[in-house]
This record gives C-alpha cells, sequence and structure tokens, in this order.
C-alpha cells in the first residue's frame, strides 16, 4: 500500500484537492468520513456512547448529537478521554481496513489532524505527506464563505491546529492553494505523475 497522507488547515482546500484526486480514479480514505461511519445508527460505538453518557447524547431520530457532546467534552475533559477510549481504536480500524481495500495505484488519507502527533501518530501510515496551503488571511475568506463561521470561531480552530510553519516542515510536498481552482489542479497532476512513479518503482 503506497499511502499519501493529505492534510493542511481549516478551509485550505483538502476536500477539493481529495475531490480532484477521486476524479483520476485515486482512493481516498476520509478520517472525517470514517470518525461520523463508526458512530452511525446501528454502530456499536454509538450504543457505548449513549451507555456512558446518558440519552441526551441522542438526537430524536437515535443519531448522535455531535453539537451537544463536542461542547460537553469541550467542558468536560475527563470525558473527552472516554469519548476517545470508544471511538479512536475503531476509527483506526475502520481506515485500515478502507485503506486496504483501496484498488488504486496509490491511495490518499484526508485528515485535518494527520500531523497532531508529529510523524507518529496518522502520519506513520503514510509514504509520503501531502499539504495543502494557503495563507491564514484566505483560510478566514474562503471558511467564513463556505460555512458562515465568524473569524473569531474560525481563528480559535486555527489557534489549536498544528501551526502552519510546523505543518509546512514536516511536509514531503506542498501545494499552494492561493489562487484558482485550476492553478490547484495543476499543481496536483504534477504531484500526481509524481506518485504514480514512485509507486510503479
Ligand atoms: P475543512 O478542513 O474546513 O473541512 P478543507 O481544507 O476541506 O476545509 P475545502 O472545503 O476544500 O477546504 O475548501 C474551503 C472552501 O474554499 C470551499 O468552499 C471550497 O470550495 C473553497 N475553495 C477551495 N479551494 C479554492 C480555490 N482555489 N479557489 C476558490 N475557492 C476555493
Amino acid at each position: 500500500m503506497f499511502i499519501i497522507g493529505l492534510t493542511g488547515g481549516i478551509g485550505c482546500g483538502k476536500t477539493a484537492a481529495s475531490d480532484w484526486f477521486v476524479a483520476q480514479g485515486i482512493s481516498v480514505v476520509d478520517a472525517d468520513v470514517v470518525a461520523r461511519e463508526v458512530v452511525a445508527i446501528g454502530e456499536p460505538a454509538l450504543f457505548e456512547i449513549t451507555q456512558t453518557f446518558g440519552d441526551w447524547a441522542l438526537l430524536t431520530d437515535g443519531s448522535l448529537n455531535r453539537a451537544a457532546l463536542r461542547q460537553h467534552v469541550f467542558e468536560h475533559p475527563e470525558d473527552r478521554k472516554k469519548l476517545e477510549q470508544i471511538t479512536h481504536s475503531r476509527i483506526y480500524s475502520a481506515m485500515l481496513l478502507q485503506l486496504q481495500a483501496a484498488i488504486s495505484p496509490y491511495v490518499i488519507l484526508v485528515s485535518p489532524l494527520l500531523l497532531e502527533s508529529g510523524k507518529a501518530g496518522l502520519a506513520s501510515l503514510c509514504q509520503r505527506i501531502l499539504v495543502i496551503d494557503v495563507p491564514e488571511s484566505v483560510q478566514r475568506t474562503r471558511a467564513g464563505s463556505r460555512d458562515g463561521q465568524t473569524h473569531e470561531s474560525i481563528d480559535r480552530i486555527i489557534a489549536v491546529q498544528i501551526h502552519r510553519n510546523d505543518r509546512l516542515t514536516l511536509a514531503d510536498d506542498i501545494v499552494l492553494n492561493d489562487g484558482e481552482l485550476v492553478h490547484l489542479y495543476v499543481q496536483l497532476q504534477v504531484v500526481h505523475e509524481t506518485y504514480l512513479k514512485m509507486c510503479a518503482n
């Protein structure tokens, strides 16, 4: 398995880039999507969450009340640990299964948290790290116009993510997404061809 870890801060263009890879026939495993799948209705992790925290953690349709749980663990750090104990190993196993099921010459693993533990955590699964990078001013504008989030809330997210300089230091490949989408795609084409050559060797 030749795994390329794709990361970047909020609003940098990870989804735009991973959609481009999908269009080229490259399998993409998205850690955020997997994290939602393991707590879907009927999954053992959802059952365990309600056993641990109570039924308030569910919406009326039986799905996870993500906003309430997020707020709860923000206010109760010890419960964040309990939640992570329920979800982390399941997310990891599900991600590995999806990576192993990939049929393209290489596979992209997307996560905003890829480099949270330097190269020791999720990044250790990857042969190369591709960072999609934009200046913070562009992050604020794009994430703000996408979600309607205030600059203050975007700044709070930027503050808890790995610092841009540290992320760039850990990157093997950097794509600067500060222009038109076509500019992003031209650069992705170059790294895509490099990855195809690498995995052919
Ligand atoms: P998050 O981590 O917050 O999920 P992300 O890194 O996946 O963000 P995207 O959702 O791909 O970022 O991009 C953020 C927003 O910026 C989206 O609305 C996207 O359409 C837009 N965008 C991405 N790249 C460009 C670009 N080159 N030009 C204009 N808009 C862009």
